[in-house]
């Protein structure tokens, strides 16, 4: 009844015109308010920055979470991500050891082109006097650039020395310890690796910034520690936009949980360390949801490296692949590769290759921030992968062992140059006189060679690793330099 006048008005009588005409103007002012509000509304949402989490696993192996086939070990908040977002089957750390590895995943560059290959030493020791060179750019220092607060919480193994330390390289925080757990050892062995943990056995420092503020770390409580940290951070930072870097001290040996996880899973201690790394996971994920921040941070989970195969029961599982850290098959080298943010990742299990070198831009492309553009980046930007599904831009990975190349991946295949072993009784190189020739995709544990079949995939092969060459200048190791003998 009232619709009717109004959808024709040219029958009202005058004054009612006036008056309505009033209405469709006051109408449409308020409309137009609404629809501008909106739409500023809206922007503001575009334009909110995107925070960035980055949590790694210590030596976790290809096959220790439940998400990716462990029939005794528990970790739900891990599988919640890598079901509700993106999970990476074919994903490589760039190195098989840590300090390495980190460099890599930090500057989106191979370990060869940042000082971080070595002809004796892998890693840094407490006795190092190197460090990821300052001259590198972290991922913390390009968000840094851009007004991100950042932050590191955990395990750096790229230098210990003040030079090098995380607050000069990018980061506004630092609390962790900074090399590897099993350092600063009284007799270090195997078996007491293996034994009843004991922190006395690991002199290792906790550092807040660049001060020691405990000696030997309790290890019991690190992963808890680290975990409240976190959380700190984030409610410290909410209103900013901030990057957390998480690198886990666990699932390292030695191991430690603390009373809550203690005895609890059917895989032993580490089956219980894993379990309070996952919970971790799960309070960081709360507390991003708790303050309304799930939607606008990109969270990304992985490991540095493959399993301690070594370490027995306490060392990792690689699942179905071949060997472990410090090697360049497939164990030692493919890793978990996990990216959840709800609303913009596409859920999904991506077959695709990737590798933590991609971080870097990837997290450029959704931060908005500069890329470095006066160095070779190894990295590619995955975000149309995790925004559309789209193909990877990666097609193939090179595997150094020190600064020698031993194996690459192009594709779906993988050929070997060299292989050896890794902390067995039987360390020798062995330069192949021809390539082993192996299909992942098909044959995931590498145990079938098809170099004679393929003559054409090898010479393809060739040409890519020639131009790769091309492009390398090695960089002066910064592992190879101590303050003693070792
Ligand atoms: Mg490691």
């Amino acid at each position: 009844m009232i619709s009717q006048p109004l959808s024709n008005p040219n029958k009202l009588p005058p004054k009612m015109k006036v008056k309505n005409r009033s209405i469709s103007i006051l109408i449409i002012i308020c409309l137009q308010y609404s629809c501008s509000n909106k739409v500023k509304q809206k922007k503001t949402q575009k334009t909110k920055p995107t925070n960035v989490v980055v949590i790694v696993m210590d030596d976790m192996g290809y096959g220790d979470l439940s998400s990716f086939g462990h029939p005794t070990i528990n970790t739900p908040n891990i599988d919640k991500l890598a079901n509700n977002g993106q999970k990476w089957t074919n994903f490589y750390a760039a190195s098989s050891v840590c300090s390495p590895s980190r460099g890599a995943l930090l500057t989106g560059r191979y370990p060869i082109r940042i000082g971080l290959a070595g002809n004796k030493e892998r890693v840094f020791f407490p006795e190092s006097k190197g460090g990821l060179p300052t001259e590198e750019i972290t991922i913390a220092e390009m968000l840094k650039k851009i007004g991100y607060k950042t932050g590191i919480i955990g395990k750096w193994h790229l230098g210990h020395l003040p030079k090098f330390l995380p607050t000069n390289q990018g980061f506004d925080y630092y609390y962790g310890i900074p090399y590897s757990n099993d350092m600063d050892a009284i007799n270090w062995s195997v078996e007491r690796l293996l034994g009843p943990s004991n922190i006395k056995f690991w002199n290792v420092p906790l550092m807040e910034n660049d001060s020691i503020i405990e000696r030997p770390a309790n290890q019991y409580t690190i992963t808890k520690r680290y975990t409240e940290k976190a959380v700190e951070f984030i409610k410290k930072n909410k209103n900013e936009p901030f990057f957390l870097y998480l690198p886990h001290t666990m699932v390292h040996t030695p191991l430690f949980a603390s009373e809550k996880f203690s005895k609890k899973s059917l895989r032993g201690l580490f089956g219980d360390v894993m379990s309070e790394v996952d919970w971790s996971v799960g309070r960081v994920i709360a507390t991003l949801k708790e303050l309304k921040l799930e939607k606008n941070t990109l969270v990304i989970l992985t490991s540095d490296n493959g399993p301690w195969l070594m370490m027995r029961e306490h060392g990792g599982s690689p699942g179905l692949l071949t060997n472990g850290k410090g090697t360049t098959w497939e164990g030692g080298m493919r890793v978990p590769g996990i990216f959840y943010m709800p609303g913009t990742i596409q859920p999904g299990t991506i077959q695709n290759l990737g590798a933590t070198l991609d971080i870097l831009p990837t997290i450029a492309s959704f931060t908005n921030a500069k890329l470095p553009d006066d160095r070779i980046l190894d990295g590619f930007d995955l975000s149309s992968v995790l925004k559309e599904k789209s193909s990877s831009k990666r097609e193939h990975f090179f595997y150094y062992r020190k600064k020698e190349l031993f194996a690459v991946r192009k594709g779906d295949y993988k050929a070997h140059f060299i292989i050896q072993n890794c902390y067995t009784d039987n360390d020798e190189k062995i330069i192949l006189k021809k390539p082993l020739l192996f299909n992942v995709n098909i044959d995931p544990s590498e145990q079938y060679d098809h170099s004679d079949q393929h003559p054409k995939v090898l010479n393809k092969i060739n040409t890519l690793v020639d131009n790769h060459k091309k492009t390398i200048v090695i960089k002066t190791s910064e592992l190879d330099k101590y303050a003693t003998k070792k």
